[in-house]
């Protein structure tokens, strides 16, 4: 029996909803104008945008107009806040990460490091993915311009104490800049409460387009242009509005809004039972990330002794489609830098496969995962020489473990 496609990737990008399709249609053709522009054609078009704003402000608890610059993505976002802040917080150079951050912080902070425009503090987590508080604390001083560490890291799902981090660099005279991609859309969010500063997110982790994304900046936060040109955003984001995309943004917002509540229940229900019988069925397996705080939707399980890519073909042979580290990493052979800042061994790092639901899976999907993981892992464990040296490498130093499938 053909079975439909399995589709649990939703962290690397999720389907754009319909609604949000037809929603951004008229404005590539008939609502075609430019918002800046002194005629009717623009002025509708600056109408639909305002309205789309409103529909991201009330997803995010953000309470004054003007505080969302919107971007080309989660990651223009992300670099925008870093570099904003090392140029607004005069007297102040260094930078506060994490180990486990996107690629869109991490890269950026190693080139401000490696060209001497920053001093960079990265800070480490313990076994489940928890930042290490005391080395936070330390690392905080008088010369800190920004934090930025994310909301729930994409790999895991681990959940960041954000405010309480917010709290402290405060009391630094930082700012605290999260980018927010993988928790907007999926967990509640409220900023009008809220000690953080900036935020980033990005449409096609919420059922939105691609292409799109915004920096969220409390009002007072002084901020400078990243792209400069025309004064679109207020100055704060130059080039012409992307305005379907923007427009179905805000849609995309009002039906995360919509589907919240009931969607994270429902949603961790179906990750739960697929851990469950993912562990029942397969040995030599286990969960990675914070069991008691993470996102409702992610689920990262690392099979031992075998690799995350050759997994990966096998299941997308029966349909199944998933991840293995971050998406951004896969054609290298370097196990996940988020499971090896947790310490996770070689052995079970190469093997880490990460489900990601959305509200568009149901239980069939889990049935279906279920079905052909026993065999898949079975079948690449006969194969693999490091499966029947399991128990030599156990006992001896993994850390020299290094599969080489070509
Ligand atoms: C996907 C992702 C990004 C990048 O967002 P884009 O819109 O694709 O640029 C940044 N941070 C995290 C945590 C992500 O998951």
């Amino acid at each position: 029996m053909e079975h439909a496609p399995v589709y649990l990737d939703n962290n690397a990008t999720t389907r754009c909803d319909p609604a949000v399709v037809e929603a951004m249609i008229p404005y590539f053709s008939e609502q075609f104008g430019n918002a800046s522009s002194m005629h009717a054609f623009g002025a509708e078009v600056g109408g639909a945008l305002a309205k789309a704003r409103k529909q991201l402000q009330a997803l995010l608890g953000a309470e004054f107009d003007h505080e969302i610059v919107y971007t080309s993505g989660g990651t223009e976002a992300d670099n925008m806040a870093i570099m904003s802040a090392l140029e607004t917080q005069t007297g102040r150079d260094e930078i506060i990460t994490s180990a486990v951050e996107h690629p869109a912080v991490l890269s950026l902070v190693g080139h401000l490091e490696k060209t001497g425009r920053a001093k960079v503090h990265i800070i480490g987590v313990d076994a489940k993915g928890r930042l290490d508080m005391e080395a936070y604390r330390k690392a905080l001083g008088p010369k800190t311009a920004i934090v930025s560490i994310m909301w729930a890291n994409n790999e895991t799902g681990t959940i960041f104490p954000v405010e309480q981090l917010a709290q402290l660099a405060h009391q630094a005279g930082a700012l605290f800049h999260t980018d927010a991609v993988q928790a907007v859309g999926k967990i509640p969010i409220n900023m009008a409460t809220s000690e953080i500063d900036m935020l980033s997110l990005s449409g096609h982790k919420l059922h939105g387009p691609k292409g799109i994304g915004a920096l969220y900046a409390r009002k007072g936060t002084r901020l400078r242009p990243l792209i400069r040109g025309g004064h679109q955003e207020r100055g704060r984001r130059a080039g012409t509005e992307n305005a379907p995309a923007i427009i179905g943004l805000g849609k995309a917002a009002e039906l995360a809004m919509e589907h919240m509540a009931d969607e994270q229940t429902r949603v961790a229900g179906l990750r739960d039972r697929l851990e469950k019988g993912l562990l029942q069925r397969i040995g030599n397996s286990f969960v990675t990330g914070d069991p008691d705080n993470r996102l409702p939707n992610t689920a990262n399980v690392a099979f031992e002794y075998i690799e995350g890519e050759a997994i990966l073909l096998f299941m997308n042979r029966e349909g199944v489609a998933a991840s293995s580290g971050s998406a951004c990493t896969s054609g290298s052979l370097e196990p996940s830098h988020v499971l090896r800042a947790m310490n996770v061994p070689y052995t079970a790092a190469h093997g880490a496969i990460r489900f990601s639901f959305s509200r568009e899976n149901d239980e069939s999907d889990v049935d279906r995962v279920l079905e052909v993981m026993p065999q898949i892992i079975d079948r690449l464990r006969e194969m693999s020489p490091f499966w029947r040296e399991r128990d030599k490498i156990a006992a001896g130093d993994e850390a020299g473990f290094k599969p080489t499938y070509a």
